[in-house]
């Protein structure tokens, strides 16, 4: 423990935003990072409490409280030994992971918990800085072959730990470049993809190839994947998006559209990739956008409206509005279920709780209004409360049901059930088996159902694990 008095005497501070005005200008990164000198003092208020709730709050366990004592004595190299020997990707998780490890850190039962993301970030964005992350290719190759379908963080980690244990890895990937949601989901504002590249390099360096372009189920069959490997990991994530209006009246209205139609035009448009042939071009500009459903993919479309040049956004939520503040006794150290007002909803966004939408209507084929009547807690409509919004796009953002039955799924002949899950499968399995033939494995939002990019790589590393221990019959890949 570095400063024993740390937390009493340090108040908590973190990294701030830019201005709104001037971060909608374009679709930048507009985090503020905080001077190393600070981010050490905020290290240092880590009271390495004896039983460390971050470690279990974190879903790689990262050994928080080793590398902020680490930071503290400005061993900044160590500290980033330490925190990738936990962790892939700390460069991404320290920029979008929602840090249920904060919300289990002691001194969050006073509300001030240790900066531990922006300490994450600041060791990762170091490592990279001074150039101490480099390829670590395996001493001796094992002559053993695995293939991944899907190259989102799930199959992205089980190929870095696989190359690493001396496997020739290679990852089949449909879209043009590999990340996964990393990189066509999550917006460049939140995650520049110049930090997906440069991972990418250094995992190419270490033996992975990456075969993008391919969707694997039509340019490739699954099964030849299968016969010419010896064990094939399935990372396809979850990407069939829910739809509760399917029926509702005025679906066909042009001008409503899945989220995941919507954020990947304009994550290729900042790269510079072309759209697929015959993509029907969505924007946001000049129009009152409403998006329905909350969390990360909502926002992301929110912000993404605001800098395309929307008129109005609204968001809509069945949910009643939570509490502002959780009651520590019965939450800590759990995620608490509480009032979070994400970086784009503060860009000008107004939030509708408890409301349902009943349908659309609209003008020459395209949707104008929304309708929609107030919900009890039971989510029930309230009579009387019936009204209309406009609404020129509407994006859904709803959540996802699991992978997409076609292509593997169907090839391999796989039990999808609701949620992303197989049959025989939870998320407490530890072998990460398909039971369809003895060589498959699953990771990521295709096994747990849609989830974290910190949970997709704690899956790949588990996969990985079980993977080298099927294919060598001992492991040494941590679990
Ligand atoms: C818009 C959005 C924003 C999000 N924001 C956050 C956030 O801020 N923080 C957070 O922690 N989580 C966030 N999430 C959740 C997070 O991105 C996912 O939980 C995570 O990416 C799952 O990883 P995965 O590797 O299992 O799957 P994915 O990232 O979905 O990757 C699956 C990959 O498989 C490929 N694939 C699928 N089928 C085939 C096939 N037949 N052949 C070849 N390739 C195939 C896909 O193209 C894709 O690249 C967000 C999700 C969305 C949709
Ligand atoms: S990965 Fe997420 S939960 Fe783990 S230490 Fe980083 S911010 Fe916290």
């Amino acid at each position: 423990m570095g400063k024993p008095t740390g937390f009493l005497e340090l108040d908590r501070t973190d990294r701030t935003y830019k201005p709104v005005e001037e971060r909608l200008k374009n679709y930048n990164e507009f985090v503020v990072p905080l001077a190393d000198g600070d981010v050490q003092k905020q290290a240092s208020r880590c009271m390495d409490c004896g039983i460390p709730y971050c470690h279990n709050g974190c879903p790689v366990n990262n050994q928080i409280p080793d590398w902020n004592d680490l930071v503290y004595h400005g061993d900044w190299k160590d500290a980033a030994d330490n925190l990738h020997s936990t962790n892939n990707f700390p460069e991404v998780t320290g920029r979008i992971c929602p840090a249920p490890c904060e919300a289990a850190c002691t001194l969050n039962i006073d509300d001030k918990p240790v900066t531990i993301k922006t300490i994450e970030y600041t060791v990762a964005e170091r490592a990279f800085a001074e150039g101490w992350v480099l390829p670590q290719p395996p001493e001796k190759k094992t002559g053993k072959k695995v293939a991944i379908i899907g190259s989102g963080p799930a199959g992205l980690a089980a190929a870095q730990q696989l190359a690493r244990a001396g496997h020739d890895v290679h990852v089949y990937e449909k879209n043009q470049r590999p990340g996964g949601l990393l990189v066509y989901g999550i917006p460049d504002f939140k995650l520049e993809k110049t930090v997906i590249g440069r991972r990418v390099k250094q995992m190419e360096a270490e033996g992975v190839t990456f075969h993008c372009g391919i969707h694997v189920g039509q340019d490739l069959s699954a099964k030849y994947l299968e016969s010419k490997h010896d064990a094939v990991l399935l990372a396809i994530g979850s990407e069939q998006p829910f739809d509760f209006f399917a029926t509702a009246p005025g679906r066909d209205l042009d001008g409503l559209h899945y989220a995941m139609d919507f954020l990947p035009q304009q994550n290729k448009r900042v790269a510079g990739e072309p759209q697929k042939p015959k993509t029907h071009e969505l924007s946001a500009a000049g129009k009152h956008v409403i998006v329905i459903g909350g969390g990360d993919t909502g926002s992301d479309c929110i912000g993404t409206s605001f800098r395309q040049g929307a008129k109005s956004v609204t968001q809509l939520e069945i949910m009643p509005q939570p509490p502002v503040k959780e009651n520590k006794a019965l939450s800590w150290p759990h995620w608490p279920m509480k009032l979070r007002i994400s970086s784009s909803q503060a860009e000008g966004a107004t939030t509708e709780y408890s409301i349902s939408t009943t349908g659309f209507t609209g003008e020459g084929g395209k949707v104008k209004k929304l309708h929609y009547t107030r919900v009890n807690s039971n989510m029930q409509p309230i009579k009387g409360t019936e009204g209309t919004l406009d609404a020129e796009l509407v994006l859904f953002a709803m959540g996802f049901s699991g992978p997409i039955e076609s292509d593997v799924v169907k090839e391999f002949g796989l039990p999808v059930v609701a949620r992303g899950r197989f049959k025989g499968l939870d998320a407490t399995d530890k072998d990460y088996k398909l039971a369809a033939t003895p060589k498959l494995f699953c990771a990521g939002d295709i096994r747990r159902g849609q989830s974290l990019v910190v949970w997709a790589i704690r899956e790949g590393r588990q996969a990985a694990h079980a993977i080298d221990k099927f294919l060598m019959g001992t492991t040494t890949l941590p679990r």
